[in-house]
């Protein structure tokens, strides 16, 4: 895709810290990180999101995912680890490009999650 961010730091047409490599998948720091050693894993071929991605490449993606938060954890030193993936506009998400967010967390980091409401 041209005018894909995600595709660009894939083909090196932009630089980025790529920490990780397989296949069908890349890892990187994101650039403007939640917290110090967020990663985003990538499919390295572009599908827009989740929903739209093979089942194979997904299950070669989740298993970077959990490498890659093991290796967040032991290099940060985190509490524990946020793993965050948005779909569509409605959530938020800004590059239509599928990507997994690993975010370190620490106790009283001030990072709030969603609030809950109820069933009637
Ligand atoms: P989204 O909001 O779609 O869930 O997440 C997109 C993420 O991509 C954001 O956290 C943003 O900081 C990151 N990002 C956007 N552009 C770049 C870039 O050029 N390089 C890197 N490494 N990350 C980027
Ligand atoms: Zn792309």
């Amino acid at each position: 895709m041209e005018n894909c961010i995600f595709c660009k730091i894939k083909d090196k047409k932009i630089p980025a810290e790529v920490i990780d490599e397989t296949d069908n998948s890349l890892a990187f720091l994101d650039i403007m990180p939640i917290n110090k050693g967020h990663v985003l894993v990538v499919p390295k071929d572009h599908y827009e999101n989740l929903m739209e991605t093979p089942d194979d490449v997904l299950k070669e993606i989740i298993t970077e995912v959990k490498k890659i938060a093991q290796a967040v954890k032991s290099a940060t030193g985190a509490d524990g680890i946020s793993v965050i993936n948005r779909n569509r506009r409605a959530t938020g998400q800004e590059v239509d490009h599928l990507h997994i967010h690993i975010v370190p967390r620490f106790s009283g980091d001030g990072l709030k999650p969603w609030h809950g409401g109820k069933y009637a």
